[in-house]
């Protein structure tokens, strides 16, 4: 007789085959996968997954410098540390000169990608910007800036993409909207969210979405949502890490995600959208040593060093416990490159664009 886990594997890996050759399922199909997560069914889909990756993008691994501009923010979501609510918070905003030199010292270092990413700091109006990302792309001009600096208005984007910003990551945290009030004060609305995010895509941008593994009240449907999101909205990027609790926020008592789904998860995008640029994110290192090489032999295919001025790494805390020393440091690359190495990939400097991306 056939035990119910035999039966429950065989239709995962009927449903991960089904997803390899027709990349989508039904938002129960995920549901099951989720929920039935073993070990084996993990390391078959993160087979399939590397294959897929490596059938459009080789052994390459891509790089992005990461500059954390500001930990001013004027949002208030239940999860993260720099939550305008926590007052034990050292507040820190670069100047444009500083966020220019870290740019710089990427580009020789090899980047060919500069992500600014930051709170919602109205310091940071569109003048302050354009001005910033046209000196970026005069100086720089075959390196791509990506922003990620929350939800602005339709026009602004505009703004910021006809100077020259060629990508924009707005995680959609959540794709069901009683969850996201969960995650967030009233003054926050998933319809904005989602509005922000459908804008970049009609301005042209290569956009990010994503969202938290393991956030509080996140259910196992919830995430198969995700998905179908994923699959439908079709982005050219998408980042998810664990959530990790931050001890001056609402949800410092919540457990955190874990490593084993998020990279679970990475395999199942990577099947729902091959060309996707999927990052091994700086959360799936802070859980676990090496969780960013787990999260490439899991599909994933970006890394996004630190290039935050050392004196202000440390503050932009957004959970507790976040590394900020070590392989994420952008200047430690030979680190890097022998860790990536050990996956049996390669770092790619280039600026590594999303291929063939349709939709
Ligand atoms: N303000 C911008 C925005 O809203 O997109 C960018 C900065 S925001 C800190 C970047 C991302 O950090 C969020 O989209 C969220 O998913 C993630 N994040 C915040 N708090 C976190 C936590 N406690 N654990 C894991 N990820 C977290």
């Amino acid at each position: 007789m056939e035990q119910d886990s035999d039966i429950q594997s065989k239709t995962s890996k009927a449903l991960i085959d089904k997803l390899e050759k027709e990349n989508h399922l039904t938002t129960e199909e995920y549901a099951f996968l989720i929920e039935n997560q073993t070990e084996t069914i993990a390391s078959y889909a993160a087979e399939k997954a590397v294959k897929a990756r490596e059938k459009i993008y080789g052994k390459s691994i891509y790089v992005r410098a990461l500059i954390e501009i500001s930990n001013i923010c004027k949002n208030n979501c239940f999860y993260c540390g720099i939550r305008v609510e926590n007052k034990s918070c050292r507040r820190y905003r670069l100047s444009a000169d500083e966020i220019f030199d870290c740019a710089s010292e990427a580009y020789k270092l090899g980047f060919r990608t500069f992500v600014l990413q930051g709170g919602e700091d109205a310091f940071f109006n569109d003048d302050f910007l354009c001005n910033l990302v046209e000196k970026l792309k005069i100086n720089f001009s075959d390196a791509a800036v990506t922003l990620s600096l929350g939800e602005r208005t339709k026009d602004s984007y505009k703004r910021l993409f006809d100077a020259g910003t060629d990508r924009y990551l707005l995680r959609h945290e959540t794709a069901d909207r009683e969850h996201y009030q969960k995650l967030h004060p009233k003054e926050m609305s998933f319809d904005n969210r989602m509005e922000c995010i459908q804008n970049l895509k009609e301005i042209g941008y290569q956009v990010g979405i994503g969202f938290m593994v393991g956030s509080p009240f996140q259910t196992d449907l919830l995430i198969a949502k995700d998905l179908k999101f994923i699959e439908t909205f079709k982005p050219a990027m998408c980042g998810i890490g664990p959530f990790i609790a931050h001890h001056a926020t609402p949800f410092a008592n919540k457990s955190n995600g874990t490593v084993a789904k998020t990279t679970f998860l990475l395999s199942l995008i990577r099947l729902i959208r091959p060309n996707i640029l999927l990052p091994a994110t700086t959360a799936l290192g802070s859980v676990m040593n090496e969780g960013r090489e787990k999260g490439i032999l899991s599909g994933a295919n970006i890394i996004m060093p630190n290039m935050t001025p050392k004196k202000n790494r440390k503050d932009y805390e957004i959970y507790d416990n976040k590394i900020s020393t070590g392989l994420e440091s952008a200047q430690n690359i030979q680190e890097l490159i022998d860790s990536i190495a050990k996956t049996k990939c390669m770092i790619d400097f280039s600026k590594g664009d999303a291929k063939y991306l349709n939709g």
